[in-house]
């Protein structure tokens, strides 16, 4: 059995993993390995086989002991730790959630339902490095994979509404406080102004407003508020998370010639899990609703069309309708006043699984099949 290795196995794409590799029995396939970077020494996790030490996840010699390396760490860690493995001579499979080697020309960006050709293609051409795709991006294929298959698509405008739990466990956490902190202030200004709507508001903006908030994380109050910003800034006025919504979807897609121009605004708002994106879809001719309905149904097993309805969009279109599920809904899907061929379409998605830890433990599988 393949020996594999797993860093960042607590963290949140890494314990999400860890569920789903127990859920379908993929530790039957393996003999796995727990490393990690800040408790060497203390019991790893139970995956049903006994519980073994943890192992220092910077350790070149232990790493290179491996056939498969899994990381969900981040990108600071594979960035030391990569190249340092690699110019050991360690030439395993490397498979990684973090974003640092998806520019490689020697990475693949996975998403099997989408690109299984090019994975395929990697594995026979010796690619090594198999590395997930940015959550909101892979959320976007599943959603809408099938009209770009079909080479309808001119440019996709892509609005985005992303959990906390985006940003980690430590930001999942930082919310839950922050919501604590507003509700008591709530309270103590439902007493004091005996609730008059308009001074509760004023008191707990103070306070969002304020040093008192906890914002180690965030910087600032995403409970009862909107982060129009993620990530780093670009010199061209892009964030660093929306630029990587034109790279990655080409790169997946296999585009590198002419690609297809795909751009928006990512904003950071207070839901827990699941990342939703409003999209605005400029296709190539205009085509009928039923049809583009068909074909993003048939694109893969778990995209389905939501009827553009209130009911059945406030019901199975939001975060909390899709929290923990393999599911990819996309509903509002209509013709829009700019013209025939212009569609909007809104979508909503668990980003830990298929925007982060699915793909990753699908194409670890693909990578053992291959190997053995
Ligand atoms: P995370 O939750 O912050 O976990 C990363 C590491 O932080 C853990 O493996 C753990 O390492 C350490 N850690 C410190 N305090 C912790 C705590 N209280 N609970 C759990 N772990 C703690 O990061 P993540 O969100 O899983 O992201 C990992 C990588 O995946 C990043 O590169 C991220 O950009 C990428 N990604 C994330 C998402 C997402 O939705 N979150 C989606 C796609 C890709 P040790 O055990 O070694 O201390």
């Amino acid at each position: 059995m393949k020996k594999v290795g797993f860093v960042g196995w607590r963290g949140m794409v890494g314990s999400v993993l860890m569920d789903r590799m127990k859920e379908e029995n993929d530790f039957k396939l393996i003999h796995p390995v727990f490393f990690t970077t800040s408790q060497i020494g203390e019991p790893g996790p139970d995956i049903g086989s006994g519980v073994q030490p943890l192992i220092d996840a910077n350790s070149v010699e232990y790493l290179g002991d491996m056939d498969l390396v899994v990381s969900c760490q981040g990108s600071d860690y594979t960035k030391q730790m990569h190249s340092l493995l690699r110019n050991s001579g360690w030439n395993g499979y490397w498979i990684d959630a973090a974003s640092f080697l998806r520019k490689s020309e020697r990475s693949i960006i996975v998403l099997d339902p989408i690109n299984s050709d090019q994975i395929e293609k990697g594995i026979d051409t010796g690619i090594k490095d198999y590395v997930g795709g940015n959550c909101t991006v892979s959320l976007m294929l599943m959603a809408i994979g099938g009209l770009f298959k079909e080479n309808l698509i001119q440019w996709v405008c892509s609005m985005t509404y992303q959990a906390a739990s985006g940003a980690g466990a430590a930001s999942m956490q930082e919310l839950l406080t922050q919501m604590k902190q507003i509700g008591e202030i709530s309270n103590k200004s439902q007493t004091k102004s005996s609730s008059n709507i308009l001074e509760i508001d004023k008191d707990i903006n103070k306070f969002i407003n304020s040093d008192k908030i906890s914002k180690e994380n965030f910087g600032y109050s995403l409970a009862g508020n909107v982060l129009p910003y993620i990530d780093s800034q670009l010199k061209n006025g892009q964030s660093r998370e929306e630029w990587k919504n034109q790279f990655e979807t080409n790169k997946i897609l296999g585009i590198t010639n002419d690609p297809i121009p795909l751009d928006g605004i990512c904003v950071r708002v207070g839901s827990m899990r699941c990342h939703s994106q409003a999209l605005t879809i400029k296709l190539k001719k205009p085509i009928p609703i039923g049809d583009l309905e068909t074909i993003i149904e048939k694109s893969n097993k778990w995209v389905r069309v939501v009827q553009n309805s209130k009911e059945a969009s406030l019901n199975e279109l939001t975060p909390s309708a899709v929290s923990g599920k393999l599911n990819i809904p996309v509903g509002r899907l209509r013709i829009m006043n700019m013209g025939d061929d212009f569609v909007s379409a809104f979508t909503s998605g668990d980003q830990l699984l298929w925007g982060a830890a699915e793909p990753l433990r699908r194409v670890l599988k693909i990578l053992i099949k291959n190997s053995s």
